[in-house]
């Protein structure tokens, strides 16, 4: 929403989609990484995990990077990283209830 000085706005999710957000936010609870059963170390990821989501960022073209960010993390492939902030206060839950327009 901050973002004014982009050449294009594009606003990135920033919670897992409603189906899978109490499975998500109990993971992050847990520490353990969403995609194995490592400890997480950087946005709910393990290190392998996260490299691997690095590499795929860079795969992807750069005007569709914020696109892919996204949709990993609508679906708890990779945490937004505010996001980790506020589960880990336990207010995950309040916020989502919150602002779903
Ligand atoms: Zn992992």
């Amino acid at each position: 929403m901050q973002h004014m000085g982009a050449r294009f706005v594009m606003e990135i999710a920033t919670t897992p989609k409603r189906s899978i957000l109490r499975v998500v936010i109990e993971r992050v609870k847990s520490g353990l990484c969403l995609l194995c059963d490592r400890e997480a170390c950087t946005r709910g990821l393990c290190n392998k995990h996260y490299v691997r989501f690095r590499t795929m960022v860079l795969r992807t073209h750069p005007d569709n990077r914020l696109e892919f960010e996204g949709d990993e993390i609508r679906e708890g492939r990779i945490l937004h990283p505010q996001w980790v902030r506020e589960v880990l206060r336990e207010n995950a839950e309040l916020q989502t209830g919150a602002k779903a327009s």
